[in-house]
Formats: structure tokens, C-alpha cells, sequence
């Protein structure tokens, strides 16, 4: 099959399904192409195993220099992470994005270092699509655990969320929100578009290459080639390439479409997590609440620790099972056994470390992504810090037993930096390729240093802007001269 279009958008999350969704709004002709399925809030049920397999990426694993191996989560579902993530909203730090300018000389359109005034506009757009909310809404077990911040002098503030006023409180969101209540990029951008008819929508279909059409000198992005689920290949030709695969997928993308630049999936950040459980006497019900009502900020800034913590929140039975562990390792036989038999009595904080993007993607010699992680010694410390930290506040809160995960990455940022210095960055400022005019990077890739916070909402503010300058590419092409 050989189809023209606008623009073809390869992935449908954060980065994808905004880029889709705004200029699909504007008239373009465009295809979205997404890897997993459509599935909707009818199709949502509390099932862990099921979700695991319809609505996320195989896990994938960062052998660590240690022996042990961090874990990447990501959903391979139309809204990609957005579908199954917590749906926590937070404009970042001006300090995170201070760190833009000097890593890869990246400047807004005057000139100047980029800096958060410059995403400003886009972030209130993307707030008001949301319905962007506080949630002050504390359970029980977010009392309990503030109870332990206060006695170590911290304490717990409200998050911002892209949930709105059907949020139930089920605390399935990772399984992907049954009431709609809570908010992803496909019940909002890409379901506006497709109940006007506006947008193309192809599910279940893996991009494989962006196509480089390299006559008349400079190399220009001419369409993408896709293998649907049967393996039939097909090509959709288009003005303007979007990839937007995700910061794990797109480097690859790039890589296997015979792209170069050296800088391709280098300065990826990971923004690495531990979840950090203690048992207390009475019943928590953490897994009965929306999942991340507070956090404290107190440590955020890199000066002050480089670290966050979020509460409330316990996986799913199976998640929390397997992979609980302390000193000693991965519970096993009645110790696992008695853990989950006091399931209910579980409460939760999630430890988030600021890191320097250290990490990489590239393709093995066999055609395979290899990751490879190494923390540097400053990393060491906020990552000790952070779980020191945690175990801290549940024990003053009262908790009388303490496990842990591994580190798990789902804030995957960097790989394709954005800069007006091609030696150190991969897109431009417009998140066009230095390499291939007409190709664009759309997602969490694109970041040049990891967000000290949640990054969904700047990778869909970035988003929008992206959007905002293909339409006004696409208009200059057509105005009369
Ligand atoms: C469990 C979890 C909880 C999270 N919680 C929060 C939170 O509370 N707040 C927050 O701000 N952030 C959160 N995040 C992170 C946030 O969701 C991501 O930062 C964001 O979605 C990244 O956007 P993206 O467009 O780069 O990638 P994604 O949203 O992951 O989208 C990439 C899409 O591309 C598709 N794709 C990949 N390769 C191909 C291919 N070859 N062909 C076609 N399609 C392809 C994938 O299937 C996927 O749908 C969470 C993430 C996870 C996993
Ligand atoms: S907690 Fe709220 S946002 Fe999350 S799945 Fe339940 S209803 Fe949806």
C-alpha cells in the first residue's frame, strides 16, 4: 500500500499523540502509526497480567555495573505511557531547563539561552486540554506516611494531575483508566480527532525506517516504511516526518533509517525510581487510591539533594510480589509469603533521582538495542540519599518492616537532544533533524537533560510547539507569494 500524506507521526503518546492530534485539528492530512492496540476505558479492567501484555512493551532491562539491572516500564498502546502512566502534571523547574542551554547551546527564536518562559504558552495549552487539577484529596495512607515527613522536618504537598472530576479513586491507573477520568493522549487529542474524522489512525503496525530521499544533495525525509501484524510492508509517503517512538525507540528509529550523527542515543537520562514499602500495623489500602496525590519537593533542586518523593502508591499484587526485595535480596518462600499476605497493610513512597544522563541506546552488531547505564558517583549519592530518605519517613511514620524495589526507569528522557549545536545534539530548536530536513523528533527524546519531575507535560508543552511550527511550515509552503 503507497499513501501521500502531510505528515506521517510515528507513536502515539505523549510527544506523538499531541503532534497528531493539533495538527490534525489544523486540517493536515496525517498518519499516526502506533506499535500496540486502540484500547479504550471499555476495554479497561484492574487484570495486572492482562494489562501487562495488551497495553506495555515486553519489559526491557540496563545490565548495571553491579551485576543488577535496572528495569524499563513503557505502554505500547495507543497513548502510549500516557495510557497506563499516574498522570501526574508538572511544569518543570527553571533550573531543569536552565541546564538546556549550556548541554547542547540551545536557544529559543531570538537568540537567547531556552529557558521555561519559553514553553509557557504551550504548557498552558496543554493544562487546559487535560484539565489539568490539585489533587488535595488525601487518603488515609497519605496521612499516614505525612506523619513521617513532619517528624523528620518535611513535609507533603498536593501534586498536580490530568485527572478529572470522574477519577473514582480505583487506583488502577497503570492499568489504564476504566471511568476516562483520568486523562491520556488517547481519550483527549487523539480521540477528539478521530470522532471528527480528521486523523488517520493505523494501530498494531512497527515503523521499521524513515525514508531518505538523498536526490538534489541535502537528504529530506520522504515517508516511512511500517510492517502491519500480519508482516505485510507497506509505505506511506509524506511532506514531514515525525518520529516519536519514545526516547527508548526513537534513537533506534533514527539509527536504523542510516542516520550518522554520532549523538544519536547518547545523554539519555533515566531519571531512575525505587519504590519504597513499609509494613504498618493497621490497614493502608494504598493500592485503593489514585495513585500519587502528594510529593515533597523539599530536595528537588540538584543543591539540595536531587531527589523527589511521591506518595501514595503500592503496585498490583504481582509487581509487588516479585519484585519486593531488601538486604539480602528477593523475598522467597514464607518470608514473600507473609509479605503478600499482609498486602493490605502496605503503604508506599516513590523515590525519583535527578540524574546527568549518562545512559545510552544503541544498536548491536546483530540489529538489536543495547543499553548501557553507569551511574556516576554523584548519581550514587542521590540514589543512597533518596532510599535513606524514604526508609526514614516510614519508619517515623510507624512502619516496623521496610522492602524495596530495584530501579526501574519510566521517565526515559534524551537520546536525540534538541541544540543549535549539531556536535552535541541531534534536532535543532524546531526538533528538526541536523542531518535529514523534513524529519522530525516529537517525544521524550528530545529533552537535552533530564526534568527533575515528571516529564510528560513538557514533552507534550514541546509537543505542541513542535505542532505549532509544522503548521506554520506547511502555511508558508501554500501562502501566495
Ligand atoms: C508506569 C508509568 C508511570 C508514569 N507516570 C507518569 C506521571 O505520573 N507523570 C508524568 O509526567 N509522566 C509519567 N510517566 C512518563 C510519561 O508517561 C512519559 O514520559 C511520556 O509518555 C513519554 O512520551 P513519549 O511520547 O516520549 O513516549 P510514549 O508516551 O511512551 O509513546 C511512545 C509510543 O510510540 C510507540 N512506538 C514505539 N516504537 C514504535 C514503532 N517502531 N512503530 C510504531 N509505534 C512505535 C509506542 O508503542 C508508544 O505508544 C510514566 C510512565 C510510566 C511507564
Ligand atoms: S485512580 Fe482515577 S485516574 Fe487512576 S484509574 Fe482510577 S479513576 Fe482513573
Amino acid at each position: 500500500m503507497t499513501e501521500q500524506f502531510d505528515v506521517v507521526v510515528v507513536g502515539s503518546g505523549a510527544g506523538g499523540g499531541v503532534v497528531a492530534g493539533e495538527l490534525a485539528q489544523c486540517g493536515r492530512r496525517v498518519l499516526l502509526l502506533e506499535a500496540g492496540p486502540h484500547l479504550t476505558s471499555a476495554d479497561f479492567r484492574r487484570w495486572e497480567a492482562k494489562a501487562d501484555h495488551d497495553l506495555y512493551w515486553p519489559l526491557r532491562f540496563a545490565p548495571l555495573p553491579d551485576g543488577d539491572v535496572l528495569t524499563f516500564l513503557g505502554g505500547r498502546c495507543v497513548g502510549g505511557s500516557t495510557t497506563i502512566n499516574t498522570k501526574v502534571a508538572l511544569r518543570a523547574h527553571e533550573r531543569d531547563i536552565a541546564k538546556w542551554h549550556p548541554a547542547s547551546s540551545l536557544t529559543n527564536e531570538r537568540g537567547e539561552p531556552f529557558s521555561l518562559a519559553d514553553l509557557a504558552e504551550y504548557y498552558d495549552r496543554v493544562e487546559s486540554v487535560l484539565q489539568v487539577r490539585e489533587r488535595d484529596d488525601w487518603e488515609k495512607c497519605v496521612r499516614t506516611v505525612q506523619a513521617g515527613f513532619r517528624a523528620l522536618g518535611a513535609d507533603l504537598e498536593p501534586v498536580m494531575s490530568y485527572t478529572d472530576a470522574k477519577c473514582m479513586k480505583y487506583g488502577s491507573c497503570l492499568q489504564g483508566c476504566p471511568t476516562d477520568g483520568g486523562k491520556s493522549t488517547m481519550n483527549t487529542y487523539i480521540a477528539m480527532a478521530l470522532a471528527q474524522e480528521l486523523l488517520q489512525l493505523r494501530t498494531g503496525v512497527r515503523a521499521e525506517r524513515v525514508l531518505v530521499d538523498g536526490a538534489g544533495g541535502t537528504p529530506r525525509a520522504s515517508g516511512v516504511e511500517y510492517v502491519d501484524a500480519v508482516g505485510g510492508r507497506h509505505t506511506a509517503w509524506a511532506r514531514f516526518v515525525v518520529v516519536a517512538a519514545g526516547a527508548l525507540a526513537s534513537p533506534v528509529l533514527l539509527l536504523r533509517s542510516g542516520l550518522a550523527n554520532p549523538m544519536i542515543g547518547r545523554h539519555v537520562g533515566l531519571h531512575p525510581v525505587r519504590l519504597v514499602h513499609g509494613l504498618f500495623d493497621e490497614t493502608q489500602d494504598a493500592h485503593r487510591v489514585y495513585p500519587i496525590t502528594a510529593h515533597c519537593m523539599q530536595f528537588q533542586t540538584d543543591e539540595a539533594g536531587g531527589f523527589v518523593i511521591e506518595a501514595s502508591t503500592l503496585m498490583d499484587p504481582i509487581a509487588f510480589a516479585t519484585t519486593a526485595r531488601d538486604e539480602s535480596g528477593p523475598l522467597w518462600g514464607p518470608r514473600l509469603r507473609e509479605t503478600v499476605r499482609a498486602y493490605r497493610r502496605w503503604n508506599g513512597l516513590l523515590a525519583m533521582i535527578n540524574d546527568e544522563n549518562n545512559a545510552s541506546v544503541r544498536l548491536g552488531a546483530d540489529g538489536r538495542e543495547r543499553y548501557e547505564v553507569d551511574f556516576d558517583p554523584t548519581e550514587h549519592a542521590r540514589l543512597d540519599a533518596a532510599l535513606r530518605f524514604s526508609r526514614q519517613v516510614l519508619e517515623a511514620a510507624g512502619a516496623r518492616k521496610i522492602l524495596w524495589t530495584g530501579l526501574i526507569s519510566t521517565h526515559t528522557q534524551g537520546g536525540c537532544r534538541m541544540g543549535d549545536d549539531p556536535a552535541r545534539s541531534v534536532v535543532d530548536r524546531n526538533c528538526e533533524s541536523h542531518e535529514v530536513k523534513g524529519l522530525f523528533v516529537g517525544d521524550a527524546s528530545v529533552l537535552p537533560r533530564t526534568l527533575s519531575v515528571n516529564p510528560s507535560l513538557t514533552v507534550m508543552a514541546l509537543a505542541t510547539r513542535l505542532a505549532e511550527h509544522l503548521e506554520m511550515a506547511m502555511a508558508d509552503e501554500t501562502a501566495p507569494a
